[in-house]
């Protein structure tokens, strides 16, 4: 067993279970129950674990974890009518339904 990340809540850690198990990796996570404890516990020891139960994969994991971590959601748009500050991946306004620019 290799701890490869510590996601700062329990669902971000599910989220790295799911991707690392799409490509076969079995992992676990621990800590899962230790929010409740926070305020006696430090912080730290807290955060869910993600454990890969196959030493040998774990650079593989690591790899996995570098990609699935860096993406993040495109900059937002400023739409060029109103003004409203909208999602990157949206293509009209929320707000008033114009055109938003690439
Ligand atoms: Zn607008």
């Amino acid at each position: 067993m290799k701890r490869v990340h510590i996601a700062p809540t329990l669902l971000d850690a599910q989220l790295v279970v799911d991707a690392l198990s799409s490509l076969g990796i079995v992992s676990h996570i621990f800590n899962a129950n230790a929010a409740g404890a926070l305020g006696e516990v430090p912080f730290l020891q807290a955060q869910p674990e993600v454990w890969v139960e196959d030493d040998t994969r774990e650079c593989q994991a690591r790899e996995v974890l570098v990609d699935f971590l860096n993406v993040k959601p495109s900059a937002e748009k400023i739409c060029p009518h109103c003004g409203e500050h909208n999602p990157g991946n949206f293509l009209s306004c929320w707000q008033c339904g114009s055109l938003l620019p690439d």
